[in-house]
């Protein structure tokens, strides 16, 4: 068997292109052009990346963008003043603090100050409560593109027993969460899906793996995820994003993974794209809100 691919680039630029014309509907209905403020600290190359390839899709959509810089002194005080700033600024509606912060911030404490109604990445703890309780302001962003991906292609979650590799705050413990829920106000699929986490303390992960209809691997190690660890005919999503001697490569062992699953995302060109693209759609919502208010 070789796997189907799930093109996330594919439907990235689908998505984006449904999103231009709600972005246009709303800027010419509303007087508004969507705008979404980027925080970048210091000068990780990384972030760099991020925040340039977010931008870009922002402006292809029509949503406006800032970008203020601190540089990798700055304090934390003066990060959150900007953030408060930011919050007060009507004419901004989402706000991304580009993660990660020099060590000497505290980005909980800045994450925190970002005002739930522009915390367009979902992060702060009301927005978080909100989604655990299925009733989210936002969704966040990579899990509500894994959720995207796989209803775009027509692979069900309900019922389906998910095997998610990872318990971070931005990836594995949020699409548990949308994926536990009773009905569909968490997302395009109505979830019901049978959850299992893991993480670093677990114990016969493989054994674990290897019940998964839809495994999906967010664990920061390259190629972590082996053939052996896959059912046949599993669904197998790769959240990794690892910059290697050889390139860009994620946490799953793609070549030879691709011969057990029946689909599976590639990287670069998987779930990177969607991640951006929900970005926008919570940026997009941010302004809707705030137009009702
Ligand atoms: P993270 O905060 O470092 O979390 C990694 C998780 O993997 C932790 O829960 C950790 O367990 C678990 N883990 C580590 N080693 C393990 C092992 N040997 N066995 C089982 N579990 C293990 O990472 P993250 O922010 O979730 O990111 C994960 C990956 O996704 C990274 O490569 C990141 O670059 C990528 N990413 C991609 C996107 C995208 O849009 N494609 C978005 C976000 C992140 P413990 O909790 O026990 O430490």
């Amino acid at each position: 068997m070789t796997a189907k691919l799930l093109d996330g680039k594919a439907l990235a630029a689908q998505l984006q292109e449904e999103l231009t014309e709600r972005v246009s509907d709303f800027a010419m209905n509303n007087g508004v052009t969507p705008t979404l403020a980027a925080v970048l600290v210091g000068e990780n190359p990384a972030s760099e990346v991020y925040v340039r390839n977010k931008r870009a899709a922002c402006e292809r959509v029509g949503i406006a963008s800032q970008l203020h810089r601190l540089p990798r002194d700055a304090s934390e005080e003066l990060l959150l003043s900007l953030v408060a700033r930011l919050n007060r600024d009507e004419a901004v509606h989402g706000i991304l603090v580009q993660l990660p912060l020099p060590g000497a911030i505290d980005a909980a404490r800045v994450l925190d100050g970002v005002h739930p109604s522009k915390d367009v990445d979902c992060f702060h703890p009301e927005n978080v409560g909100r989604l655990s309780q299925g009733r989210p302001t936002f969704l966040p962003c990579t899990p509500h593109g894994v959720q995207h991906l796989l209803f775009r292609s027509g692979i069900p979650v309900a019922g389906k027993r998910v095997v998610v590799v990872g318990r971070s705050d931005i990836v594995g413990k949020p699409l548990a969460m949308l994926w536990m829920q009773k009905d569909s106000t968490c997302g395009p699929t109505a979830a019901n899906a049978t959850v299992t986490v893991c993480h670093s303390q677990s114990e016969n992960l493989a054994e674990i793996c290897r019940q998964a209809d839809v495994l999906v691997a967010a664990i920061g190690k390259a190629r972590f995820i082996k053939a052996d660890m896959i059912r046949p005919g599993a669904v197998v999503v790769d959240v990794g994003m690892n910059r290697t001697a050889e390139g860009l490569c994620g946490d799953v062992d793609f070549e030879n993974v691709r011969m057990v699953a029946s689909a599976i995302t590639p990287v670069p060109g998987g779930v990177g794209p969607l991640t951006v693209t929900m970005l926008l759609y919570n940026t997009l919502k941010a302004a809707q809100m705030l137009s009702l208010a």
